[in-house]
C-alpha cells in the first residue's frame, strides 16, 4: 500500500489532472490511497472571498465566487463527458450553494472568526476530491471518494488544528483500510478535518502533506510519495534561485530542519509521522514524473558536500528584551519563556547573554499581547523586515571549519543573529529581507561548488 499525495499545482488544469490520473495508474498494484489538496490556487481565493464578504463587500465577493465555481465545473465538464448528466454536477452545485450561503451569513456577521474560515476553506479540497475520485471512475480506476473529516479528528485550534493522533489513526484504519482492501483506490481530502463535535478545521496552510504523512503512517505503507511542482528538496527554493538542484536523498532529521526553517516544500507536520513508522517519503514533479526525486529516510546518503540544503524564512522580527533590574538572570529568563509558551510562540532563533534575550519570530505570529506582558520583565524592541538563513545538512556535525566559510560569504551583510551548535546540522543566521536573494546565491556558489546564475529572480 502507498499514499500519494497531490498539491494545488499538480492539479490546476485538465493536462495537469490528465497526468495525475496517468501517475496514479502507474501505481495501480501497490495499492494507493490518494490525497489532495485543492485545486490551483483555490484556497487563497476563498479565503480572499471570505474576506470580502466579511468586509461587507458582497458583489465582489460573489463574482469572485461565481468565477471558482466557473473554474470547478469547466474542469469537471472537461474531464468527464457525461458531466452535466452526473451526480457529480448535483453535489458541485450543492457545495456552492452552502459556501453561498455561509458567505451571505459573513457578510450579516461582519466577523471571519477562524472557525468559520476553516468551514469556507474546507469546500476547496472537497470540491476538488469529488472531481478527481469521479475522473478517476470514468477512467476505468474503482475510486471511492472519502471525507477526511470523518476520520482526521483534531483538536479545536480552528485554522492550525491538530490531530487526536489515537482516534485519527484508529479512523484511519478502521475507514480507508477496508476499502483497499476490496481493491479501491479512496481519495480524500488534505488539509481538512473535523473535531470530536463534528466542526470543520483545517491543519494550517500547506497541511495536505501532513494529511498524506498521518494516512502513511497509521496503514503502515512502504512509502509515502508526495507530487509537487519541482523535482523534489532542492539545493535551495528554486523559485528564490534559478540554480538550485536536487537534493537525491535527505535524512528525516534535515528534512524536518529545513521545514522548520521554512523551506515551504513540505509542511513542517509532515516528517514526525512517517519517522516514527520508518516510511520513506518520496517528494515527486508530477510534471516530470520519470525525472526522479528526493527519498527522505532515516539513513540519507551523506554525499559529499557539507550542506544538503538552505532555507529562508521571511518576514521574521526581532524580538530583544532587557531586563530594567538586575534580576537574577534564570528567573528572567524563566517568565520570558512563560510567556511565549503561553502565548503560544515558537521563535526560530532565541540567543541570551545574563538578563537581555533576542528571539527572531515569524511575523505572522500574532504578538501584540506578548509584547504587552514582556514588557513587564524589561525594555522590549522590535526590528521587523528580517530574515533568517538556514543551512542544513547531517557532514556539519562532522566538519569543524564549517562556520568560517559561511562568514566570509557574509562581508558586508549585516548579521543580527546567529544560531550555531544548538541544532548539530544546521546553523542558523538573520540578515535583513533585502540580503536574503544575494546572499542565498553567494552560500549556494560556495556550498555546491558550482557557480550559479549572477542573479535571483
Ligand atoms: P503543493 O501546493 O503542490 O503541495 P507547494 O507549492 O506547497 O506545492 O510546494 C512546492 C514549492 O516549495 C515550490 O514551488 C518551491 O517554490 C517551494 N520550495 C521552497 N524551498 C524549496 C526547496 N528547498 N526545494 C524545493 N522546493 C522548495
Ligand atoms: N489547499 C491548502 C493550502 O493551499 C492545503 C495544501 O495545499 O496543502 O494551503
Ligand atoms: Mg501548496
Amino acid at each position: 500500500m502507498i499514499v500519494m499525495k497531490f498539491g494545488g499545482t499538480s492539479i490546476e488544469d485538465i493536462p495537469s489532472i490528465e497526468r495525475i490520473v496517468g501517475i496514479i495508474k502507474s501505481r495501480l498494484e501497490q495499492q494507493p490511497v490518494v490525497v489532495n489538496s485543492a485545486m490551483g490556487k483555490t484556497t487563497r481565493r476563498l479565503l480572499e472571498i471570505a474576506q470580502l464578504s466579511a468586509d461587507g463587500r458582497d458583489e465582489r465577493a460573489l463574482l469572485l465566487l461565481k468565477e471558482v465555481r466557473g473554474y470547478h465545473s469547466d474542469l469537471a465538464r472537461g474531464l468527464m463527458p457525461d458531466f452535466e448528466k452526473s451526480d457529480v454536477r448535483t453535489t458541485l452545485e450543492s457545495y456552492f450553494e452552502e459556501l453561498q450561503k455561509l458567505l451571505g451569513g459573513l457578510s450579516v456577521l461582519r466577523e471571519l472568526t477562524p472557525r468559520i474560515q476553516d468551514r469556507i476553506l474546507s469546500y476547496g479540497e472537497l470540491v476538488a476530491t469529488t472531481i478527481i475520485a469521479s475522473t478517476l471512475q470514468d477512467r476505468g480506476i474503482s475510486a471511492r471518494w472519502l471525507d477526511a473529516r470523518d476520520f482526521i479528528i483534531t483538536d479545536e485550534r480552528f485554522t492550525r488544528a491538530r490531530p487526536v493522533d489515537e482516534l485519527t489513526f484508529r479512523g484511519i484504519q478502521e475507514k480507508v483500510r477496508p476499502l483497499v482492501e476490496a481493491g479501491h483506490v479512496p481519495v480524500t481530502q488534505g488539509f481538512i478535518g473535523s473535531t470530536r463535535n463534528g466542526d470543520t478545521t483545517t491543519l494550517g496552510f500547506e497541511g495536505s502533506d501532513f494529511t498524506a504523512a498521518l494516512a502513511g503512517a497509521a496503514l503502515d505503507v512502504s512509502t509515502i510519495e508526495i507530487w509537487k511542482d519541482v523535482n523534489g528538496i532542492m539545493t535551495a527554493d528554486p523559485h528564490i534561485f534559478a540554480g538550485a538542484r536536487t537534493a537525491d536523498t535527505v535524512s528525516f532529521a534535515e528534512a524536518s530542519a529545513l521545514t522548520f526553517f521554512g523551506a515551504k516544500v513540505l509542511h513542517p507536520g509532515t516528517i514526525a509521522p512517517a519517522c516514527r513508522k520508518d516510511i520513506p517519503v518520496n517528494i515527486y514533479n508530477s510534471r516530470q514524473p520519470d525525472a526522479g526525486g528526493t527519498t527522505i529516510t532515516a539513513q540519507a546518503n551523506e554525499g559529499t558536500n557539507i550542506v544538503k540544503s538552505i532555507a529562508y524564512h521571511m518576514p521574521v522580527c526581532i524580538m530583544n528584551i532587557v531586563s530594567d533590574d538586575h534580576v537574577d538572570p534564570a528567573a528572567f529568563l524563566r517568565a520570558v519563556f512563560d510567556i511565549i509558551d503561553r502565548e503560544g510562540i515558537v521563535p526560530r532563533v532565541v540567543t541570551t547573554a545574563g538578563t537581555g534575550i533576542a528571539m527572531a519570530v515569524s511575523a505572522s505570529e500574532e504578538m501584540a499581547h506578548a509584547i504587552e506582558e514582556l514588557s513587564r520583565l524589561g525594555t522590549v524592541t522590535i526590528a521587523r523586515e528580517k530574515a533568517t538563513i538556514s543551512l542544513v545538512g547531517e557532514n556539519i556535525r562532522t566538519t569543524g571549519d564549517f562556520a568560517p566559510v559561511v562568514f566570509q560569504n557574509l562581508e558586508a551583510v549585516n548579521v543580527y543573529m546567529v544560531a550555531q551548535g544548538a541544532s548539530p546540522i544546521s546553523l542558523t543566521f538573520v540578515v535583513d529581507e533585502a540580503d536574503v536573494c544575494p546572499v542565498i546565491t553567494r552560500l549556494h556558489e560556495a556550498f555546491f561548488r558550482e557557480p550559479g546564475p549572477d542573479r535571483c529572480d
